[in-house]
């Protein structure tokens, strides 16, 4: 599968291109409204000598609704691996013969630790992690745990997780324990997701979703590009998770796994990449739009140029189960581009 499928099927442009985008950027940034699907679905097909105006009204828009800075958030997993779910793209399935080794849960001492280093950085949110298609008894208990462990012990630390799908019963009791956000992906467009996964479906990650809005919870939810998605489905994507109306979107780019059956799958390219950031900026100007896994493989020298098409956050230093640029480079990286840094969060 190659990244030909984003390309394949393009939408011809009815308008200008000039006038396309003048018609988003009368639309966002004057009228403050959202761009029609039908727009967005013209401004993804732009020819490539307009990816520059697309970056540019993309960051202006990025600056208008959110601001300068920078928010940083470093992750490590809680528990690796195992995971009984089949995503294609996934090194963490048990049911690939990938090379991550399954671990347990995180001892809540060993976490407590983390939650104090996290504190000492002036991060103000930590997230816990866990690879696992929905917790069961026993990791909702320690979830609770760990939750309270940290709200007891460690002032001015918002606590976050991720935890996979979903019951009511569970959102609301993770919800009445204080935790302030929870990051639940929708992956991938609704059209595409039944090549992507088979052992729970799209609708039950939306489920999840909506559980945590009506919870009161802050919603993370993004997904990968490259997947082997069309154009138009990364469109179709963009405002699936914009009817969501999560706080933050990690935008997430495959990196293709060894033993995964997605490992042949090749990089999307960095002008597509950066095509389609400002187009999830565009469809969702408010949002906290984070890079997140195979920023570095897929745009190389292109990273900071993602920063100026509407990216303003970002997870640095490795991923869950990938390596990733350091927080020195990350932060030379801002240094260079003049933006500020927000308080780190880290995800544990
Ligand atoms: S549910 Fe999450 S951890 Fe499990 S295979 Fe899918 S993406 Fe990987």
């Amino acid at each position: 599968m190659t990244d030909q499928s984003a390309s394949s099927t393009l939408v011809e442009p009815a308008a200008e291109p000039a006038e396309i985008l003048k018609i988003a950027e009368q639309r966002l940034l004057v009228d403050r409204e959202r761009i029609t699907i039908d727009e967005a679905l013209q401004i993804q097909a732009l020819p490539d000598d307009q990816l520059a105006h697309l970056a540019d009204l993309a960051h202006r828009v990025r600056l208008d609704y959110c601001g300068e800075s920078v928010g940083m958030a470093s992750i490590i997993s809680g528990k690796t691996g195992g995971c009984p779910e089949d995503c294609n793209f996934c090194s963490q399935s048990s049911t690939f013969g990938s090379d991550v080794a399954p671990t347990g849960f995180i001892p809540p001492e060993q976490l407590l630790a983390a939650a104090e280093a996290t504190a000492a950085t002036n991060a103000t949110e930590f997230c816990i992690v866990y690879a696992v298609r929905g917790p069961d008894e026993r990791l909702m208990d320690h979830v609770l745990e760990c939750t309270k462990l940290v709200y007891d012990n460690v002032p001015g630390l918002d606590v976050a997780c991720s935890l996979g799908l979903l019951t009511r019963d569970q959102a609301y009791a993770l919800a009445d324990a204080g935790v302030h956000r929870y990051n639940h992906n929708l992956e991938a467009p609704q059209s595409f997701f039944d090549r992507v996964c088979t052992t729970h479906t799209w609708e039950d990650r939306r489920k999840t979703c909506e559980l945590v809005v009506e919870t009161g919870m802050q919603l993370c939810s993004g997904g990968i590009i490259g997947l082997g998605e069309t154009r138009e489905q990364r469109v179709e994507f963009a405002f699936q998770l914009a009817d969501l109306d999560p706080c933050e979107v990690p935008m997430n780019f495959l990196n293709p796994r060894p033993g995964t059956p997605m490992a042949d799958n090749e990089l999307v390219s960095p002008t597509e990449a950066i095509r389609t950031i400002a187009l999830f900026r565009l469809a969702m100007p408010g949002v906290t739009l984070r890079y997140a896994g195979g920023r570095e493989v897929t745009l190389g020298d292109l990273q900071a140029m993602g920063l100026k098409s509407g990216i303003n956050a970002m997870i640095t230093g490795n991923y869950l189960t990938t390596l990733g640029q350091t927080v020195d480079t990350d932060l030379a990286m801002l240094e260079d581009l003049k933006m500020p840094v927000t308080a780190a969060s880290r995800v544990l």
